[in-house]
């Protein structure tokens, strides 16, 4: 789905469409306002892993511009449930709000009730990329029923590695769009104008779960959670694992080598 506007693609050379993620992001009976830019070749269905602040969401912004799929973030979903009205937000989701700004995971029955709601998603024509999701091996396997449902393959799992003082230093510079939720660094991805977004002009800021002491439970929670997935989907024959050191540009170079021919 096609946001109507044009913005400057990362490296600066010519101009790229921005996915329409209306529908994603909003749920119910919310749905995109333009149809999905058609990708050239096949639609990639892609699932990224990885610990908080390895550079997933950065590469899923550039998967998707430059695949033309879809930017499913299931962490998306509850920041733009978080900016929404109080009165409008359910009962699961403001619990699931709590849980999410100590850096602890949401349940599992929120976060799969969230994401049936949204299958439709699963098969935009344009294809997806899953970050963040799953998350949790119960997950896993309740996205494996509901793309079998859908009658969709995944292409590959992305598993991006860094070491830990390198997300460190990651997650302290980071600073996300409050209004398009675009992701800037302090020192590796500086806006044009300090604290203003690229794309949209909105405020910069730091996410409450990037403070030190919700950072401690978000890598505890990744330990203890999500590291299984990678058997998981080693065992399915989907994982490929990729050095998420380096720019945005040098892993998405990396990342596409890496999946070529999938
Ligand atoms: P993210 O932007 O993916 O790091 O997600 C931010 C926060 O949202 C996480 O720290 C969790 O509290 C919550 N969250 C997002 N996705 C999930 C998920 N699949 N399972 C459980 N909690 C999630």
């Amino acid at each position: 789905m096609i946001e109507n506007r044009f913005f400057p693609k990362a490296d600066g050379v010519g101009l790229m469409t921005k996915q329409d993620r209306t529908a994603w992001l909003k749920g119910g009976d919310a749905h995109c306002l333009m149809p999905p830019r058609k990708p050239l070749g096949k639609a990639w269905h892609l699932v990224l892993l990885g610990a908080p602040g390895v550079g997933k969401g950065t590469q899923a912004e550039l998967l998707s511009e430059r695949l033309a799929c879809c930017h499913l973030s299931t962490g998306d979903v509850f920041r733009t449930a978080k900016s929404s009205d109080e009165k409008e937000q359910s009962p699961a989701i403001q619990s699931a709000l709590g849980f999410m700004k100590r850096g602890e995971l949401v349940s599992d029955k929120i976060v799969l009730d969230l994401v049936a709601e949204r299958r439709e998603c699963l098969r935009c024509s344009g294809g997806f990329v899953l970050d963040g999701f799953p998350r949790t091996v119960a997950q896993a396997e309740a996205l494996e029923e509901l793309l079998e449902r859908e009658m969709v393959g995944l292409t590959a799992v992305l598993n991006y590695e860094l070491p830990l003082e390198k997300i460190v230093a990651r997650i302290s510079g980071r600073r996300v769009c409050s209004k398009c939720k675009a992701v800037f660094h302090v020192e590796t991805r500086r806006p044009q104008f300090e604290g203003i977004c690229d794309q949209c002009g909105g405020t910069l800021a730091q996410r409450e779960d990037d403070r030190p002491e919700a950072v401690e439970v978000r890598m505890k929670a990744y330990g203890q959670s999500t590291r299984p997935l990678i058997e998981f989907y080693q065992k399915r024959g989907l994982l490929i694992t990729i050095d998420a050191d380096g720019s945005p540009e040098e892993i998405y170079r990396r990342t596409r080598l890496l999946a070529m021919g999938r």
